[in-house]
C-alpha cells in the first residue's frame, strides 16, 4: 500500500478546506507538473498538458490525446465543495454582552454536530475597489479559536426532548468570536465595533465588506491517521475531496500521451445540487471543452456535441459506508465496506431511483474489465436499503450529453459530519481506479 499517497492527501486536506483553497493547490500542483494554463498556449497537440479555471472555484485539467477529439474524453468529475456553514451577509452582531457572526449553513448537516468544536473561519472578503482579502481565523492551533455554544446538560431538559432535527435550529447557530468590553462607557455597540476593529486591523475590511465576502465556518484542525492500525483518515471535507484528490492525482501523474483526451473537472456547487455558474448544472462542461477544441482548430458545435456524446466519465463521488452499528440501515450484499475497495454505483438517486444517472451495463463491463486487467480492487454497491433515501450527484448532468457515466468513489463512515472517515486502503484503490480509467 501507499502510505505517501495517504500523506499527500492529508495535506491537500489541509490546504483546502473550501473550494478557492482545493483551486489554488491544483494550480500549484499541475504546473509543478508541467500543466499551462489553457490561455497561454496558441494551439493544442496530443500530449499537451493544460488546465482552465472557472471564477477560481473550479478547474478542469487536460492532457491531450492521440485520438480525435470527437471520438470522445476519459472524464474524471468530482466536487471540492463540502457541508459547511456560510456567513450571512450581514453577519456581526452583539447581544447581552456576547459578540456573535451570524451563519447560514450549507449542503446537508446535521445541526447539532457543530456546536461545541473548535470552528475556523476560511474565504475571501472583496472590498469595493475589488481587491480582496484572504481570511484565516482559528485554523492554526496557535491562533485564537471560534465556536458555537451550546446548552449544559442539567438545564436541558426542555432541548433534550426535542428531536434531533430541531434541538439546535439554523439560525441558532451562530459563532461566537468575542465579548462585549466590561467597561464604563455607555457606547452602543461595542463589542460589535471592538471586533470590527480587530478584523480592520488584521484584513483591511470594513462591515460592509461582508457583503461582497464568502466565508465558509469549517471545522478547525489537520486531518489526521485514524485508528490504532491507522487504516483509517479522520479529517473534515472528504466528500468529496476524498475523489477530487485522487482524480486530481491521477491525471497529474499520467505519463506520455493518452490514447483518448484525459479530463479531470473539479467542481462547485454539488452540495446545493450543482446549482450557479460554478456547479455542473452549468453550461460550464460544454464551454470548457469548447475552449480546448478551439485551440485544437475546432470550433463547430457539431464536433463538441460528438466529443462530449463519445466521453466516459467516472462521477467521482463518495458512497455511504457499511455501518455495523446502524446494519439494519443496508442491505448488506449490496453496500460498500470499508476497505472493500473502490465503489461502482450503477444506482444513485433516492427510492425509485429518483436523480439517479443509471450507467449503462456496456460501460460497467468495459471499466470491470479494465480494473480486473490492472488488478484494481472494487465492490459494486448502492447507499443504503431501496426505501431508506439516497442522494445525487453531478453524474445526471454529465449523462445529458449522452456520455456513458457511473457513480465511482471511496465509501465514507459519517459522511456529511464535521469529521468524516475513509479508509486508506480504499483511497489508494480509487487512485488505482482512476489512473486505469485514464487508459480505457
Ligand atoms: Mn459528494
Ligand atoms: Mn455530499
Amino acid at each position: 500500500m501507499n502510505r505517501s499517497l495517504i500523506d499527500s492527501y492529508k495535506n491537500f486536506l489541509d490546504k483546502g478546506k473550501t473550494e478557492r483553497e482545493c483551486v489554488s493547490f491544483s494550480i500549484e500542483e499541475a504546473r509543478s507538473k508541467g500543466f499551462v494554463e489553457l490561455c497561454e498556449k496558441e494551439s493544442l497537440k496530443p500530449g499537451d498538458r493544460v488546465y482552465y479555471v472557472n471564477r477560481d472555484k473550479s478547474i478542469a485539467l487536460f492532457i491531450i490525446g492521440k485520438a480525435k477529439l470527437e471520438d470522445g474524453m476519459n472524464i474524471l468529475g468530482a466536487h471540492i465543495d463540502s457541508p459547511r456553514l456560510d456567513l450571512k451577509m450581514k453577519p456581526l452582531f452583539e447581544k447581552e454582552g456576547v459578540v456573535y457572526l451570524n451563519t447560514h449553513y450549507y449542503g446537508g448537516i446535521k445541526k447539532y454536530q457543530w456546536v461545541t468544536m473548535p470552528l475556523a473561519l476560511h474565504g475571501v472578503v472583496f472590498r469595493k475597489d475589488g481587491t480582496a482579502a484572504l481570511v484565516e481565523i482559528g485554523e492554526d492551533e496557535d491562533d485564537t479559536a471560534l465556536c458555537i455554544a451550546d446548552i449544559l446538560p442539567h438545564i436541558a431538559q426542555e432541548q433534550m426532548k426535542q428531536s434531533a432535527a430541531e434541538f439546535i435550529k439554523g439560525e441558532e447557530l451562530d459563532l461566537v468570536v468575542g465579548l462585549t468590553p466590561n467597561d464604563e462607557s455607555k457606547e452602543k455597540d461595542k463589542g460589535k465595533k471592538a471586533i470590527m476593529a480587530l478584523l480592520k486591523e488584521r484584513y483591511d475590511i470594513d462591515e460592509d465588506d461582508f457583503s461582497s465576502a464568502e466565508l465558509e465556518v469549517v471545522p478547525a484542525g489537520r486531518a489526521r491517521d485514524m485508528g490504532l492500525d491507522r487504516s483509517m483518515v479522520l479529517a473534515y471535507g472528504q466528500d468529496d475531496r476524498v475523489c477530487a484528490y485522487t482524480s486530481l492525482k491521477a491525471i497529474l501523474d499520467y505519463e506520455g500521451t493518452p490514447e483518448r483526451t484525459a479530463c479531470c473537472m473539479l467542481v462547485d456547487k454539488e452540495e446545493i445540487g450543482s446549482v450557479g455558474a460554478t456547479g455542473m448544472d452549468s453550461l460550464i462542461l460544454e464551454n470548457t471543452v469548447a475552449e480546448v477544441l478551439a485551440k485544437c482548430g475546432i470550433t463547430d458545435s457539431l464536433t463538441l456535441r460528438r466529443c462530449l456524446r463519445n466521453s466516459y466519465m467516472l462521477s467521482s463521488d463518495v458512497n455511504s459506508a457499511y455501518d455495523p452499528q446502524h446494519a439494519d440501515l443496508y442491505d448488506k450484499d449490496n453496500a460498500s465496506i470499508l476497505s472493500g475497495g473502490v465503489v461502482f454505483n450503477k444506482y444513485t438517486g433516492a427510492r425509485g431511483k429518483s436523480g439517479a444517472s443509471d450507467a449503462n451495463p456496456e460501460f460497467i463491463a468495459k471499466l470491470r474489465n479494465v480494473m480486473d486487467k490492472n488488478k484494481v480492487k472494487f465492490q459494486m454497491a448502492e447507499m443504503a436499503k431501496v426505501d431508506i433515501g439516497g442522494g445525487g450527484t453531478i453524474a445526471k448532468y454529465c449523462s445529458w450529453y449522452g456520455m456513458d457515466v457511473i457513480d465511482c468513489g471511496v465509501a465514507v463512515l459519517s459522511m456529511h459530519a464535521p469529521f468524516e472517515i475513509t479508509s486508506v486502503e480504499d483511497i489508494n484503490s480509487a487512485y488505482d481506479c482512476y489512473r486505469a480509467f485514464l487508459t480505457l
